[in-house]
């Protein structure tokens, strides 16, 4: 039987590209069921996520034509949190759930390469772009180092893959089985497990509007990428602690045979600069700490990931 695609798009202030997305999608959508690689409910669904443009509009406007649907978040609430939202809304009516962004940046002719390895059993398929030459210098070159770091503090993740992948419903339901707050997607979903493959494909330039990552966001990003799926930093805090414990044992014992000699040295700098290494380092320590302490705050609460004001699926309309 043929099996019920769902495209998740989040949207945050996307009116400029939405239309270019919804044309190129609406084709897609069309040539994959005239193809019978897809069933014919398959759907394209937008998550509105709190936009303060057009967006939403747009959304309800292509809501007509049958492929298309939408969820709206009652508030902003960022990109990861609106591609839960629009999963775990989408899920429900779906068997198969490809998530994209909304500014066509994943080449949609990878979607086949998804749907063969999907026919072979695969569960999830992670989209993983071939070179990044599109991208400026600075993006390629902290993503690169970031990945690398991440993979080093054993987080499992997909190099050069960002949240373009297809899961089948039965690996979305075991995703919702992960309750944190904190999510960090592209490290969750390799928890998931099961049969994965990748497919390569060519990451275009954003064709209309701006991007919604400013450098802040993408720094608060690859916080929470690191502390919310690894504690190595704590323990490198714990680590450096020992270090330098050990160092000044030895500078005590260098200093008690000077002055068992007798040579009384002046040391003022010395002194001085172990006050603000030490302090330095100190402040430091305790910041990634109560990184992890605000994280564990913030789970407790338990607070909802996203609420959803509107579904025009259920509506029906
Ligand atoms: N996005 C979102 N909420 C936000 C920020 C971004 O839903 O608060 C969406 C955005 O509309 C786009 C996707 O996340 O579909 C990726 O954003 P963008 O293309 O601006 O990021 P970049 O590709 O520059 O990293
Ligand atoms: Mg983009």
């Amino acid at each position: 039987m043929l099996e019920k695609l769902y495209i998740v798009i989040p949207c945050y202030n996307e009116e400029e590209m939405l239309p270019i997305t919804a044309k190129a999608l609406l084709e897609k959508m069309q040539t994959l069921v005239d193809e019978g690689k897809v069933h014919p409910d398959s759907k394209v669904m937008f998550v509105d996520d709190g936009s303060k443009d057009k967006t939403w509009e747009i959304i309800t406007k292509l809501h007509s034509i049958p492929f298309f649907t939408g969820v709206k978040l009652s508030r902003n609430k960022g990109h990861q949190n609106a591609l839960l939202a629009g999963m775990m809304t989408a899920i429900q009516y779906a068997d198969l759930i490809i998530s994209m962004d909304a500014d066509l940046q994943d080449d949609i002719g990878a979607i086949d390469g998804f749907l063969e390895k999907r026919a072979e059993g695969c569960e999830i398929v992670y989209g993983v772009r071939s070179s990044r030459e599109k991208d400026t210098k600075f993006k390629r070159g902290t993503a690169q180092g970031y990945y690398k770091m991440l993979s080093r503090m054993g987080v499992e993740i997909t190099y050069n893959h960002a949240d373009y992948r297809l899961m089948s419903k039965r690996a979305v339901e075991a995703l919702a089985e992960f309750k944190e707050v904190n999510l960090f997607l592209r490290g969750l979903v390799p928890m998931v497990g099961f049969k994965t493959d990748i497919v390569t494909y060519v990451r275009n330039e954003r064709q209309a509007g701006e991007s919604k990552y400013p450098l802040k966001k993408m720094i608060g990003f690859a916080i929470e990428g690191i502390t919310s799926m690894s504690i190595k930093p704590i323990r490198f805090i714990t680590f450096i602690g020992f270090l330098i414990f050990f160092v000044s044992i030895v500078l005590l014992v260098k200093f008690l045979i000077t002055w068992a000699i007798g040579n009384t040295v002046p040391g003022w700098s010395t002194i001085v600069i172990s006050i603000w290494a030490i302090g330095g380092l100190q402040l430091l320590s305790i910041g990634v700490i109560g990184e992890y302490i605000g994280k564990i705050y913030l789970e407790t609460k338990a607070r909802p990931k996203y609420i959803i004001e509107t579904d025009l699926e259920e509506k029906g309309d």
